[in-house]
């Protein structure tokens, strides 16, 4: 069955989901040659929410400033095409998704000379991104045989298309072994993160996060950092190997998809009792309340679209 986007910004005009269309010369089709993002808006008490919508329009720019792709919008611009999306759709909660692709123009592997960028905005309904019962009882991990390509080889801070091939590769293989999602190692064998998630974990009561690296810095890992200082936590940034994710008390993984997902195995081995942890689930209880607009504290996260 085919997702259901509704009204789509399109080049700043919206339009019905099946009027939005690119060319099969599309450079970006060819080469992955695109900048994106994915946010989420929440049902709050004062209507719809989109979370942390500043830092998610910041990176989108800074993505293109790192493929040199000149968006033809302002981020004001983007913004508001994203608060129009979600109010016009009339969706109480969705997942967002802006794009900005190289166009077409000329197929050669350099994008620069005549191929314009074209930037959409859709959004659609979506609930738990890895499933109910991940959320319940934690997911299954697997160590990707992929390994997250080093910074000399892919700008992995940036949003790029063509980045994904990678995390897509590695989630295919994650299910072919009957596993939830993967984990990537980065070059030297450290932990890295998720096919599209940052990963945390807990010792003896601290918490632990991966430290950036080569990875995406993620939004909801800022946050959940922010959240879990002020619940009284200490959080330490850290590099760790694989089997100190085996020892660790409890492992989870965070994104915008993602939201706060435990993890229960990893490599077939259970990850302490091999439930969803305890501390796990009080941080997700806790994101979960500041992006449904449940602490006042946190409200300058919110963006409201009524
Ligand atoms: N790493 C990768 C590779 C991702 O694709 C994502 C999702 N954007 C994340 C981490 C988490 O980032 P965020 O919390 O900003 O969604």
């Amino acid at each position: 069955t085919r997702m259901k986007a509704g009204l789509i910004w399109f080049n700043g005009h919206m339009v019905a989901q099946e009027e939005a269309k690119v060319s099969v010369l599309t450079h970006a089709l060819h080469y992955g040659t695109s900048v994106f993002e994915g946010i989420r808006a929440y049902e709050t008490p004062k209507g719809p929410a989109v979370f942390r919508l500043p830092e998610h329009v910041e990176r989108l720019f800074h993505s293109a400033r790192v493929m040199m792709m000149e968006l033809p919008f302002t981020p004001q611009q983007i913004s508001d095409a994203i608060v129009q999306v979600v109010r016009e759709n009339g969706y109480k909660s969705c997942y967002i998704r802006p794009l900005a692709w190289m166009g077409a123009g000329s197929l050669g592997v350099n994008p620069l000379p005549n191929n314009p960028a074209e930037v959409m905005v859709a959004a659609w309904e979506w609930g738990t991104y890895l499933g109910e019962e991940a959320v319940r009882k934690g997911a299954r991990l697997v160590t990707s045989s992929w390994a997250r390509f080093p910074a000399n080889v892919f700008p992995g801070k940036a949003k790029i298309g063509g980045n994904y091939v990678n995390s897509a590769l590695a989630r295919i293989e994650a299910q072919h072994a009957g596993a939830d999602e993967a984990l990537l190692l980065d070059k030297e064998g450290y932990v890295a993160e998720g096919s599209g998630e940052n990963i945390f974990f807990f010792k003896g009561g601290t918490l632990y996060a991966i430290e950036h690296g080569v990875n995406l810095m993620g939004i909801t890992r800022d946050s959940v950092i922010t959240i879990a200082r002020d619940l009284g936590y200490e959080v330490r940034e850290v590099r760790a190997t694989r089997d100190q994710l085996y020892m660790a008390d409890e492992v989870f993984m965070v994104g915008t998809a993602a939201e706060v997902t435990p993890v229960s195995y990893l490599d077939r081995r259970p990850i302490g009792s091999g439930t969803a942890g305890e501390h796990t689930m009080r941080l997700r209880k806790a994101y979960l309340e500041v992006v449904q607009g449940h602490n006042p504290k946190y409200d300058e996260w919110l963006t409201y679209v009524a």
